[in-house]
């Protein structure tokens, strides 16, 4: 597959070509035409697959595909990750994307404050990456990850991707997720 194949934009194929990314790994060509089509997905992949841009690229496609929000709205979408340091690359990752298209990424993780100016929507989307407790605590009636998704939209699109699917992933899954295609590389 291309990454035209997989249905990317003018704007995220040049930002692709300018980060050398010539064509799209086995996960991500699975996964982005699936997740492109409005489906929930589960992912499971290894570390160093291209898990990151598998689920990036079609929240792009998701987010230009709607009006732009209003000063009140946003974040438009939510990334959440177990750990600062996979929160910090996955940022690193988005940017690289979010410039071209005109859109802002706020990372937020604990232990430093967030001023109100930064998150701000402002006429730009924002899409915020939030880190949350890692899987092993996932269980817990109120673990963060619930608390975050119930106040999410229901007619919102939810993908999960991990290299791994203890079970503990699953009973979130069943939770957060409507009806998910899998794929797993
Ligand atoms: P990830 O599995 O998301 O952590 O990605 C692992 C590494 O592969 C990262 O450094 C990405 O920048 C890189 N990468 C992701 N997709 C591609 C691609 N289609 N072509 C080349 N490199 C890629």
């Amino acid at each position: 597959k291309t990454w035209v194949q997989c249905g990317v934009s003018m704007k995220i194929l040049n930002a692709l070509k300018k980060h050398s990314y010539e064509k799209p790994t086995p996960i991500q060509a699975q996964a982005i035409p699936a997740i492109m089509s409005g489906r929930d997905l589960i992912g499971i992949a290894k570390t160093g697959s291209g898990k990151t841009i598998a689920f990036l690229l079609p929240m792009f496609r998701h987010i230009m595909d709607q009006r732009p929000l209003e000063e009140s709205e946003g974040p438009i979408s939510v990334i959440m990750t177990p750990t600062r340091e996979l929160a910090l690359q996955i940022t690193k990752e988005c940017k690289k994307f979010s410039k071209p298209l005109g859109l802002r990424v706020v990372c937020v993780y604990g232990g430093t404050g967030i001023s109100e100016q930064e998150l701000k929507p402002g006429k730009n989307n924002i899409l915020t990456i939030v880190p949350v407790s890692s899987v092993r605590y996932i269980r817990g009636k109120n673990c963060r990850v619930m608390r975050i998704v119930d106040n999410v939209r229901p007619d919102r699109q939810t993908v999960m991707f991990s290299a791994t699917f203890p079970r503990a992933m699953e009973a979130l899954a069943r939770r957060i997720l409507s009806k998910p295609i899998e794929v797993q590389v």
